[in-house]
C-alpha cells in the first residue's frame, strides 16, 4: 500500500490536493466537493476522501 498525502490549504476556499508519495501522481480538486476520488495509475488504485466541514457541524449543533 502506498502512502498518500492529502493537503487542505487554509482559508475559506477549501480546495483539496491529493498526491501519491510513491509515484508522484497528484490531483487537485476545487472547493465544494464533499467526496473526491483520486486515481493513481502507478498504484492501479482509486481512493476516496470524504470531507467534513467542522464549521458545518458546529452549525448543526446550534440548531439542537
Ligand atoms: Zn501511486
Amino acid at each position: 500500500m502506498s502512502n498518500y498525502t492529502v493537503e487542505v490549504p487554509d482559508g475559506k476556499e477549501r480546495g483539496i490536493r491529493i498526491e501519491c508519495d510513491d509515484h508522484g501522481e497528484s490531483a487537485e480538486f476545487q472547493p465544494g466537493y464533499r467526496k473526491v476520488a483520486f486515481h493513481c495509475e502507478g498504484c492501479g488504485l482509486e481512493i476516496e476522501v470524504d470531507l467534513h466541514d467542522l464549521s458545518e457541524w458546529r452549525d448543526l449543533g446550534e440548531l439542537c
